[in-house]
């Protein structure tokens, strides 16, 4: 039996910015570190580094 951890926190590699998943509402928040939110850029077309092994864009550098 194996278990299926999705990810629960990820980074845009262009502008920097955090989220974290937010299972009371099924969707991605920015993150807070340090008291501080990392929006990042609100138009960024967002390149996610997602913690763990589950990886969209596989294959891309
Ligand atoms: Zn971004």
């Amino acid at each position: 039996m194996s278990t299926v951890i999705p990810p629960t926190k990820r980074q845009c590699e262009r502008c920097g910015r955090s989220e974290v998943w937010d299972e009371d509402q099924s969707t991605w928040v920015v993150a807070v570190e340090n008291g501080t939110k990392e929006p990042g850029q609100p138009h960024c077309l967002h390149e996610w580094d997602i913690n763990g092994s589950y990886n969209p864009f596989e294959g891309h550098s």
